[in-house]
């Protein structure tokens, strides 16, 4: 059996080894590392993708972010309602702009935003709420659309876990994640479900004057060359990421349909296991599995996730600590307590082994092994 691996980003590598080393020579050779051609390229087919409007390319999801909250032109003070159940660069960047992040407890079976707690959070100086979808499955944002609606309030999806999930609406219509709010963001960080060979993300919107206006902040505010209509900052995809990433899109929805499949074989093996909770899927949502995180009841995760080690199977804890209870985010003025839910998952989450490249011998064995350690 081969090495089990959190991510095996090798062996997804040398499937495509032909396409991709083709697209990256032909980057070298036209050395044109800024701004080529395949970057323009990959913005259109991932718009055409996710049936978005424009899509704008830029050095990482955690800068993707930021420019949404710039593009809204957000001010000092100002609040906006997320998630403390998240990676941390959702409200990093809130918080580096002077915004205000205010927590609202996510929900027990789905990690996501939990919509009924959100129109208690709105205040006047309420501006925006940012839905995660985390792990791959969509927050529930039909209700967060119509709560944004009618409190005047911006929507910017951070889509950096679920890119090529989709959603459907009570109405019947389908929309993919990141398509749906004023701005989209995601990142294609090597480990994420469309990962490039470096740093890169990309934001969405279906707005002509928002995405000009974001195209120009990650290139310093310029409107044209060297004249410049806003302080920006430079936040660029590389074009051999760019060369990648198209190659990537071309095989995406095949990876997405391989985490699946492995998400299914664990739930086979392991929905009926006293002792842990399998992911819970909602009604509205596709899950595309970024991650596949059980729940470990009786305070044994720690020693699940050691027994797992023990056996060559790595696993990870997302998220070990809630950012409300976070060392640099104390003077937000949250303390332990405020959001029960999140704290619970942050001792009872252990996510598996997830990615394209798992194989039947693999699951079997982790699904064994994870079963092993209740009937020792
Ligand atoms: C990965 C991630 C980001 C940041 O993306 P980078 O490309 O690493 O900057 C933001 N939000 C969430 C939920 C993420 O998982």
């Amino acid at each position: 059996m081969r090495k089990i691996k959190m991510v095996d980003l090798r062996t997804q590598y040398l499937r495509h080894k032909a396409e991709i080393d083709h697209a990256i020579q032909d980057v070298i050779d036209s050395t044109t590392f800024i701004k080529g051609p395949a970057v323009k390229n990959f913005e259109q087919e991932l718009a055409a993708y996710l049936g978005t409007g424009h899509c704008i390319a830029c050095g990482n999801g955690t800068d993707a972010l930021q420019a949404a909250f710039m593009a809204i032109e957000l001010k000092p003070g100002d609040e906006v309602i997320t998630t403390p159940f998240t990676f941390i660069a959702t409200v990093e960047v809130i918080k580096l702009l002077g915004l205000r992040p205010v927590f609202v407890d996510v929900d027990p079976d789905t990690f996501n935003l939990n919509p009924g707690l959100i129109e208690p959070a709105v205040t006047e100086k309420t501006k925006a709420i940012v839905p995660v979808h985390l792990f791959g499955q969509a927050a529930d944002m039909e209700t967060i659309l119509n709560l944004a609606d009618q409190f005047g309030l911006k929507v910017i999806e951070d889509n950096a876990q679920a890119l090529g999930t989709s959603y459907r609406f009570s109405t019947g219509q389908v929309k993919k994640t990141g398509a749906m709010g004023q701005i989209g963001c995601t990142s294609f960080f090597p480990s994420k479900n469309l990962g490039a060979f470096g740093d890169g993300g990309a934001l969405f919107t279906d707005d002509p004057l928002l995405g000009k206006k974001i195209a120009s902040l990650v290139n310093h505010g310029m409107i044209k060359k060297y004249h410049y209509e806003q302080v920006g900052f430079n936040s660029r995809l590389d074009t051999m990421q760019a060369a990648i990433l198209r190659v990537k899109l071309r095989h995406f929805d095949g990876y997405n349909k391989a985490r699946q499949a492995a998400a299914k074989a664990y739930d086979e093996g392991l929905s009926n296991l006293e002792g842990v909770k399998t992911p819970q899927r909602n009604s509205f949502s596709d899950h595309i599995f970024h991650q596949y995180t059980l729940q470990v009841s009786g305070g044994v995760r720690d020693d699940l996730k050691t027994h797992l080690h023990e056996q060559g199977i790595p696993s990870m804890i997302y998220y070990p600590v809630p950012l409300h209870m976070q060392e640099a985010y104390k003077d937000l003025g949250y303390g332990k307590g405020d959001f029960p839910i999140a704290e619970e998952l942050c001792n009872k989450v252990l996510s598996l082994p997830m990615h394209t490249e798992l194989d039947d011998d693999q699951l079997k064995y982790i699904v064994s092994s994870v079963k092993n350690f209740y009937n020792k």
